[in-house]
This record gives C-alpha cells, structure tokens and sequence, in this order.
C-alpha cells in the first residue's frame, strides 16, 4: 500500500464551496478544472487577447514599468465567486487554497526563469488594515514563505495615502488616486515578484513596480491570482 492510499483515510476532508461534493481543499478538483481558462495572453499584462498577437493595444501603447504579469486565473464566474468568498467573507480556507496554487505557480516560475530575491505584496492602506483586520496577500503568500527561502518583504514598502475603492474608478481617476500612494526604503534587489489577488487595469501594481524601481530594484514582475 503507497504512502498516500495509508494516509488518505487521515487526511481531513471538506466540503468543496462551490459544488459540496468532499475535497481535499475547499474547492475540489473539478471545480479547479472549471476555474483554468487556458486563455492567450497579452506578454505583457496577462490580459487575454486573441491567439496570434503578443501584446495587447493598451501595452503597445504605453508599456507598464513591470516586466511581465502572470496569473492563475480569469477573474470570472467561479473564480470572481472565490475571490469574494475570501476578500469579503473572510473565508481563509479559500485563502488557503489559492496559497497553495501561488506555491504550484511559484515554483513553475522560478524553474522557468531563477529565483526571485523578494516578494513584495501589494501593501494596504493602515486605515484599510485596521478595517479588514488583515492583508488578505499575506495570507496568499504563506505556503510559499513555509516552503522555500524567498524573502517575503512586508516591510520596505508602505502604503502611505489611502485610496478610494479603486473599482469604482475608471482607468485615468485610478490612476491618479493611485499616484504616489507608496513610499520605500531603499532596496538592493535585482529581481522581485509583486503580488496582489486582483489585476483590474494594473494602475496599482504599475504604482507599485514605479515605487521599487525608484527605490533601487532592478526588475520586476508580478503574480496576481485572478486577472479581470
Ligand atoms: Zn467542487
Ligand atoms: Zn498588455
């Protein structure tokens, strides 16, 4: 008998949040299947363009100062559903399965391209802290801090202006709400992942990458887990 059919029976099982069929985590396999949109995307910016094209018309235009988005998902439907659950519902278990597909996703990364010297998550504001009680990144980021030797800086960066709620803004006022929300020390990186759950149009994670590049980082990238 394998290792994991004399653990399976001691393994917790729980309901699946979408269908409530029992799972390992709280979305099962086939809920996960329905989540991975093998979309083409834009190099750049991950937004899903048609096949054929490599970059969308918004980064030909103006291309942001990261180097490149990745994702784990469209923010659609069930995903869009997960990401509420755990945002605003506070359920951690959805949390914690998100954390465990950044690792998947993480390690896929640094085997593809080296190891990244930080993490940076995207940080919140204190008055926002104060009202959610904690920075739901973190939480994303914790199976990847337990399980490799990354940094993960929650420190050199902070939120120093606190914005409106970004999604109700258009791309130009998230912009400018955006602008100069962050303040960092010195940093002497070369390479680090910024990280945050959604990317809508990218303003703050482009505010972010501005921030650390003025700080002494010499590239970076960012992982997001759903991109809208
Ligand atoms: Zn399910
Ligand atoms: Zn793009």
């Amino acid at each position: 008998m394998g290792l994991y059919t004399r653990l399976a029976p001691l393994i917790p099982k729980q309901s699946c949040v979408l269908c409530a069929e029992y799972s390992v985590f709280c979305v099962c396999e086939s809920c996960e299947k329905s989540l991975q949109v093998n979309a083409h995307r834009c190099h750049s910016c991950a937004t899903e363009l048609n096949s054929g094209l490599h970059f969308c018309g918004s980064c030909l235009a103006h291309a942001p100062l990261f180097a490149k988005a990745y994702t784990l998902y469209d923010y659609s439907g069930y995903c869009a559903n997960l990401i509420k659950r755990f945002k605003f519902d506070q359920q951690l278990c959805v949390g914690d399965f998100f954390a465990h597909k950044f690792y998947d996703k993480y390690q896929m990364l640094v085997a593809d391209q080296g190891e990244y010297d930080a993490i940076i998550p995207l940080p919140l504001s204190p008055q926002r802290l104060r009202e959610r009680g904690y920075n739901q990144t973190h939480e994303l980021l914790r199976v990847i801090a337990k399980k490799t030797n990354v940094v993960v800086d929650q420190t050199s960066v902070e939120r120093t202006k606190a914005t409106r709620a970004l999604s109700t803004l258009d791309l130009q006022e998230r912009k400018t709400e955006i602008k100069n929300a962050f303040s960092a020390k010195p940093m002497t990186y070369n390479k680090v992942l910024l990280v945050d759950d959604v990317m809508t149009t990218g303003a703050s994670l482009n505010e972010l990458a501005k921030t650390v590049l003025k700080s002494g980082v010499k590239s970076c990238d960012v992982l997001v887990v759903a991109r809208a």
